[in-house]
């Protein structure tokens, strides 16, 4: 960390996860290589891809990577704010929907049509309806779309380093900046 900070008494508990994102975002977590030693002594995983948690408990913190694409994005985006004191979108999807939002032109069932019909494959040509699946909403939104979001953390992916000075000031209790060169849009 860069400045003085005040540690926190006890460990923050953060949770992540990923709707409709490629986990580029979550990778890119992992880019603050060596810095997460120090991360581990200041927080506590609930709901990630490291751990085998399936359902975001209370937290501290709550990070979002995607846009909400189906039913169960909205379920599961819900489930976060309810549980999180702070909630975070990370990463261009999560902020205005990103890549997976290309699709919002066009109509749905044409597209399923289009990539299922007529093709060999598992699902016999048809468009799969297993009621396991979840539904796909007409349209790809931002998180914001669906619940209130206390910060916006843009990229995509944003940098290890941005994360890092994200959720150092976070923890510390200051006031999250990123600044140039750490920001960035792309
Ligand atoms: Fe992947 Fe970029 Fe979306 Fe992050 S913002 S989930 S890196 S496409």
């Amino acid at each position: 960390m860069n400045a003085p900070y005040e540690l926190p008494r006890q460990k923050v508990r953060v949770a992540t996860t990923s709707l409709g994102g490629c986990f580029g975002c979550h990778m890119s977590f992992l880019d603050i290589d060596e810095r997460i030693l120090q991360l581990a002594e200041l927080v506590d995983f609930d709901r990630s891809p490291i751990t085998d948690i399936k359902h975001c408990g209370p937290c501290d913190i709550g990070i979002i990577e995607g846009g909400v694409c189906n039913a169960e994005n909205v379920h599961v985006l819900r489930e976060f704010r309810r549980n999180c004191k702070t909630l975070v979108a990370l990463g261009a999807c999560a902020i205005n929907g990103g890549l997976p939002a290309q699709r919002n032109p066009l109509d749905v069932r044409a597209c399923l049509d289009q990539v299922y019909g007529g093709q060999p494959g598992p699902a016999g040509g048809k468009v799969p309806n297993d009621p396991e699946l979840p539904l796909l909403l007409e349209q790809v939104h931002p998180i914001n779309e669906v619940v209130r979001v206390d910060y916006f953390v843009p990229g995509c992916p944003p940098s290890g380093d941005a994360i890092w000075k994200f959720l150092t000031d976070l923890i510390t209790g200051r006031s999250p900046r990123i600044e140039h060169p750490l920001l960035r849009f792309d």
